[in-house]
Formats: structure tokens, C-alpha cells, sequence
């Protein structure tokens, strides 16, 4: 079999994402129950909530990254034409190769710490793309300029704990895009880093999108990033979605109570004179069971009778935005 030729990723690389009706269990827990989503191509989607709210786990199925122990108990996900839950096996290790890449939020643990990071790179290459040891290390020097690494030739040579945390997320981004993903799932990976070096790699991922056409889903609970990055924001509790819309739609005209509420503490914490106290949410997420009705009821402000009794459904509130509130027709 001749193999194809060593490149770098060619443009356009994003796929349509198309989640449907999805659910997923750790054991008998259910972290994720009957959420649909579509990303179109060479958007980005950010996937909002507490912890436990779902949105790692949602993410992680999107790629079929999920860790042992995790399984799908209904649903599909598709990324472009490919049904990844049809999958199984060897065909599942292909596509998956072929479709999503991971960025994780602790680069040092993604990294081998005693390999140069020239090679890891390169190895990505030869594997993926059948590259010669030479091209491949052409092509790890050209993609770690590509991310905007100075020097790329001497950078290739250093081992992971010689460089900066954000150098090091850089060089995880031009592995990722080795893989020529239609996919790219970012699971909030700049929290670690100093604020500087946070907008410059959202600077970063935001031109490689516009670059490559890339399809993102991108983990955060800061809405400073979702505002930097997101087309799409999906607002998770409970392991259900339950607000989807675009960007604008969610800072100026956010329906449900609970996006209301993550709203309100990140604007707090924006705008707090030094020692005031900032807002946050009264209770805490669901950690085991969640409970009947809204997930969200314990803690809702504006629950009602019925809020524990029934869960809510998705409404269309305009194009590109649904809620899953009985409060709505309300005009909350
Ligand atoms: Fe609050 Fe009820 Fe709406 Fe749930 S359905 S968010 S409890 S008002």
C-alpha cells in the first residue's frame, strides 16, 4: 500500500457535528441524559455549566473519548458522515484517529515528559500521514511555527519541562493538528495559564479555526471565554441540556434561570468593587441522583408547583435558541 503523502493539514478541515437524543452512564449513574446538539462546521461551540453538570462528558462522547466505565445508552453522534456510535473496535480506533482531537486542560500530562517535543510531534506525523522521519521532522518544525513558536528548530530539541505552560499547550495544539481533525474538543484549556497567556491562546485557536475551518467544542465555565471564542454557547445542569443558543443570544437576551444565574455571578465577579463579595448561586449542582422534575428546582429562584414534578422540555425561542424552562411563556 503506498502511503499518502506528508502535509500539512489542508484547509477546511471541519465536519458538521450532529448529537442526537444522546445519553451515558457511569455504572447505574446517568451523567448525561437525551441531549441533541448540532455544531455546524467550522464553528465553535462552548459547553457551559458547573462541575458535574455534564458538559466534559458530553464532550468526551462527542469524540467517543469517553474513559473506561463510561457508556453510551442511547443515541448517535455523527461528525461529518461518519456515525461514530455505530462504531466498534478497530473501526472506532480509525475514525476516531481520523475525527476528533483532544486538548486537554493539563498539557504536562498529555505530554511525554522524556521525549523531545519536536518528535512527539513528528511521530504524529509519520503515523497519520505515513511521513518519512525527515519530512516529519520538517513538517513538527513548520507546525510549531505555525502555532507561533519562535525558533521552532530549537524549541523541536527541548523536552517538555523546559518550556512555559502556554509553550507547552501550543505545542498540544500542533500535535492535535497533525491529526487533521474535522474535530477539535478544547476541555478548558487555558485555566491553568496566567491571564496573558490565556488570550493569547484564544487568539491562537481562534486563528487556526479561522485558518482551517476547524469544528470546535470547547469546555469552559468562564463566560470571558465564551465570549472571546464561542458562535455557539450549550448551557448543561443536570446532565441535561438546558438552553442552547448563539453567542448574542446569550448575553443579551438569556432565558433560562440557570444561565441567568451563571451570568450574574461571572458579571459579579467582572465588576466587584475589591472586597465586595461576589454572587454566587445558593445550593449545590446534583452530585449523585438528580432530582425529579427540573434539575435545576432545588435551587431555582422561580420554581413552581410543577417544577418538581415535571422536567421541562426544549422550546424554540427564536432561530438558534432554545430553553428548557415551564417559565418561559411567563416572559422569563
Ligand atoms: Fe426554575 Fe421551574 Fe424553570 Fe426549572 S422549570 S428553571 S425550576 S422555573
Amino acid at each position: 500500500m503506498t502511503a499518502p503523502p506528508a502535509q500539512t493539514p489542508a484547509r477546511r478541515l471541519g465536519s458538521d457535528v450532529g448529537i442526537d437524543g444522546l445519553s451515558v452512564a457511569y455504572g447505574d449513574h446517568t451523567a448525561l441524559r437525551d441531549v441533541s446538539l448540532h455544531v455546524p462546521a467550522g464553528t465553535t461551540t462552548a459547553l457551559v455549566g458547573e462541575s458535574g453538570s455534564g458538559k466534559s462528558t458530553l464532550a468526551l462522547a462527542t469524540g467517543r473519548l469517553l474513559p473506561a466505565g463510561a457508556r453510551i445508552t442511547a443515541g448517535s453522534v455523527r461528525v461529518g458522515d461518519v456515525d461514530l456510535t455505530a462504531l466498534g473496535g478497530r473501526a472506532l480506533r480509525e475514525a476516531r484517529g481520523r475525527t476528533a482531537a483532544y486538548l486537554a486542560q493539563d498539557a504536562s500530562a498529555a505530554l511525554n515528559p522524556v521525549v523531545r517535543v519536536g518528535r512527539q510531534i513528528a511521530e504524529v506525523h509519520q503515523v497519520r500521514c505515513g511521513a518519512s522521519r525527515a519530512e516529519a521532522a520538517e513538517l513538527s518544525q513548520r507546525a510549531l511555527a505555525d502555532v507561533g513558536i519562535p525558533d521552532p528548530d530549537r524549541v523541536a530539541r527541548l523536552y517538555p519541562h523546559a518550556l512555559s505552560g502556554g509553550m507547552r499547550q501550543r505545542v498540544i495544539i500542533a500535535m492535535a493538528l497533525a491529526f487533521h481533525p474535522q474535530l477539535l474538543i478544547a476541555d478548558e484549556p487555558t485555566t491553568a495559564l496566567d491571564v496573558t497567556v490565556q488570550a493569547e491562546i484564544l487568539g491562537l485557536v481562534s486563528r487556526l479555526q479561522r485558518e482551517y475551518g476547524l469544528t470546535v467544542v470547547w469546555i469552559t465555565h468562564d463566560m470571558s471565554v465564551v465570549a472571546e471564542i464561542a458562535d455557539h454557547v450549550a448551557v448543561l445542569y443536570g446532565g441535561r441540556l438546558v438552553e442552547h443558543t448563539d453567542v448574542l443570544g446569550l448575553f443579551e437576551g438569556a432565558r433560562h434561570p440557570y444561565t441567568r444565574a451563571l451570568l450574574e455571578c461571572f458579571r459579579s465577579g467582572r465588576d466587584a468593587a475589591p472586597k465586595e463579595p461576589y454572587t454566587t448561586i445558593a445550593g449545590s449542582p446534583p452530585t449523585g441522583g438528580v432530582p425529579e422534575g427540573c434539575p435545576f428546582h432545588p435551587r431555582c429562584p422561580e420554581a413552581e408547583a410543577r417544577c418538581g414534578v415535571e422536567v421541562p422540555r426544549l422550546e424554540g425561542l427564536a432561530a438558534d435558541h432554545v430553553a428548557a424552562c415551564h417559565r418561559l411563556e411567563d416572559g422569563r
